[in-house]
This record gives structure tokens, C-alpha cells and sequence, in this order.
């Protein structure tokens, strides 16, 4: 089964950028940039985060900011961060060398089994296993596994035998990319492409009818929402709008956005504004915009107000609450600073900082 996934793989792999490195630090962004996010959105994401940031000395010496800045768009920022915090940690106890002993590749700050298994196979060459969502797929079918398989024993056994495929085989890398890639293109969610499948002989699912059914899913807890006041504030007659940068605990630590209130009352939301900004804001009554943001574990409702400040607030706050600074920043220079998404949605921006379309 392990030469028919490799021969598989051989044939019909598809031509990736970071497929063609075995520099560990490349694979190791590559594979942190891949975490929920598709292949497609990161192609691009890849090049030019590794053209700013050629080395582990390049990204450890670099201000959080301006990291935080090349992942504007890529969404989960706390990948970026934690990817800035393990490449410090390899520079200080490394001398700058990624290890390739497994257990010193898991000391990394932020390198999780599956990022750990992906650096040791696919850059030195172990027979460590991987495993994401595709694998988890692919092996709940082969085996006919009938717990879910995200989590607890269920996650555990597809850990277990994705460890025995990738045991003492000559190329690990390239196993465990077949067994990703499998799941990617081939064992896919809905509708599994099983006469293309190069393991359907091999396949519990399959002899079973079962492929469809697999794997059990269980059912996902309903996300609160949260209502949300966000301000976009400018002084009278200057067009820089004022930034607030999220303090260093929360979701969006280190990136500036439109100061946000958790409210839905305007009234209320001036009144806070004022007063943690320490200058008089005057919000308009009605939303300019209504934003629905999806977080891993809530939504997010945020109405976009526009605003006039009596004057410019201090730089820094005292470091207590929601954010850690202010700036009035002109909105051509956005791109030199780390802005999330929401906050350029927020902003009225596109992803890539254009106006959107009207309505
Ligand atoms: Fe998946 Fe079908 Fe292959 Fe089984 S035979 S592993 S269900 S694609």
C-alpha cells in the first residue's frame, strides 16, 4: 500500500513551492502558513514572506510589526506571531540553525506535532508522521474509523497509524505529502473519488459502502454572536484616520484597526470612546457600515460608525484594556503595518487596501 501511495504520489503531485525546498526554516513557514488556510490564498503569501524574510536571523531580527505586516490577509495572526517567537527561540538556543532532533523541533515555541512531524520528515528526512484534516479524513475511511476522528481516540489512533505508515519507509517527506495530498485531491469531504484512489483495494470504507458515512462528525456547538461598535475617527479637515493597536494578550495582538467598543448602542460607545481616548468624540447616530466577522469560537456583528475627534489623543495608552496605542495613520501607508482583514473591512478597504465597490 506504501509503494502504491508513493507511486501515486510520484504521478500526480502537484507542483507546490515549498515541494521544492528541503531548507527547514522554508518548510517550517510554508507548513504554519498552511494551518486552515488553502494552498491557493498561500502560494503567494509563501514567496513574498520568504523574499522579506529569507532566514531564521531575518525574521528573528525583525520587528513584530513589520512580520505582522507581511501576513496582513493571511487571518489567525497568532501564527505570525508565534512563528516570529520560534524563530528567536532557534536564533538564542540554536545559534540560527533549525535542530533536527524531533524533541528539540517540539521545544520550538508554537511547533505543534504537525508542524514538528512536517519540519522532521519532509527537511531531515524522519519517518515522524504528520497529520491535518486531510490525513484525519483519509485514514478515518481506510480504517473505517467510527469515532470522530478531530479529537480524543479518535485523533489518537489516526496519530498512531499514520506513525506505523510512515515507519521505516525510505522517503517519509514524500509519504506523508501522499497522504495529504490524497486527502486533498482525492478522499475528498463529499463525494470521495474512490475509482481514482490508488489504496481502494485496501479500503475498509469502500468494501463496506461506508465512504460517505466516514468520517462521524460531531456536531459543532452553536457561536455566540457578539454586537460591536466600531469608530472610524478623523480630526476636522485632516484625512488620517485614527488606529488603535490591539494590546499584546488578545485575539488580534500587535494589529491596528478602528478602535472597537462591545456595544450596540452609539451613545454608550462615544461616551467609552471619550474617555479611554482622554479627547471628546463625536460619533455619527446611524452605522456607515454592518460587518459580519466568523472567529473560531464566536461571530462577531460590528457596526462601523464614523466620527470626529476634538483633537489628537495621546500616542500610547496606559497599557490597560483592549489596545496598547493610537496613531492617526494615513491610509496610503497602510500596508507597512499589520492590519487584519476585519480591520480593513472595518475601514471600508478590500483586502489588498482598495476602496470596495459602493454597497
Ligand atoms: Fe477514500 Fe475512496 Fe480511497 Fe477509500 S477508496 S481511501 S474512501 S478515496
Amino acid at each position: 500500500m506504501r509503494r502504491a501511495l508513493l507511486d501515486w504520489y510520484d504521478g500526480n503531485a502537484r507542483d507546490l513551492p515549498w515541494r521544492r525546498t528541503r531548507d527547514p526554516f522554508a518548510v517550517w513557514v510554508a507548513e504554519v502558513m498552511l494551518q486552515q488556510t488553502r494552498v491557493e490564498t498561500v502560494i503567494p503569501y509563501y514567496a513574498r514572506f520568504l523574499a522579506r524574510f529569507p532566514d531564521v536571523f531575518a525574521l528573528a531580527d525583525a520587528r513584530l510589526d513589520d512580520v505582522l505586516a507581511s501576513w496582513s490577509g493571511l487571518g489567525y495572526y497568532r501564527r505570525a506571531r508565534l512563528l516570529h517567537a520560534g524563530a528567536m527561540h532557534v536564533r538564542d538556543v540554536h545559534g540560527g540553525v533549525v535542530p533536527s532532533d524531533p524533541i528539540a523541533i517540539r521545544e520550538i515555541p508554537g511547533v505543534g506535532a504537525y508542524t514538528a512531524g512536517a519540519i522532521a520528515s519532509q527537511a531531515f528526512g524522519a519517518n515522524e508522521p504528520i497529520v491535518d484534516g486531510n490525513v484525519a479524513r483519509f485514514v478515518s475511511r481506510l480504517c473505517a474509523i467510527d469515532v470522530d476522528v478531530k479529537k480524543g481516540e479518535g485523533l489518537a489512533r489516526v496519530w498512531r497509524i499514520s506513525a506505523a505508515l510512515v515507519a521505516s519507509v525510505e522517503r517519509p517527506g514524500a509519504l506523508n505529502n501522499a497522504l495529504m495530498e490524497i486527502g486533498a485531491t482525492v478522499c475528498v469531504p463529499r463525494e470521495p473519488r474512490c475509482l481514482l484512489c490508488p489504496v481502494r483495494a485496501h479500503c475498509a470504507a469502500r468494501a463496506r459502502g461506508r465512504e460517505t458515512e466516514l468520517p462521524i462528525a460531531t456536531k459543532k456547538a452553536k457561536r455566540p454572536t457578539v454586537e460591536e461598535i466600531a469608530a472610524v475617527l478623523r480630526i476636522e479637515g485632516d484625512d488620517r484616520v485614527l488606529l488603535a493597536r490591539c494590546a499584546k494578550d488578545g485575539l488580534f495582538a500587535g494589529l491596528w484597526e478602528p478602535p472597537r467598543v462591545a456595544t450596540k448602542d452609539a451613545k454608550r460607545a462615544r461616551v467609552e470612546l471619550s474617555s479611554s481616548l482622554g479627547v471628546d468624540v463625536d460619533l455619527a447616530p446611524k452605522p456607515k457600515r454592518s460587518i459580519e466577522h466568523a472567529l473560531t469560537h464566536r461571530r462577531l456583528r460590528i457596526e462601523v460608525h464614523e466620527g470626529v475627534l476634538s483633537r489628537a489623543p495621546k500616542k500610547a495608552t496606559n497599557g490597560e484594556g483592549r489596545y496598547d496605542a493610537w496613531e492617526l495613520v494615513d491610509l496610503a501607508t497602510l500596508d507597512a503595518r499589520g492590519v487584519a482583514t476585519l480591520g480593513r473591512r472595518m475601514l471600508g478597504l478590500s483586502r489588498r487596501g482598495r476602496p470596495r465597490p459602493p454597497g
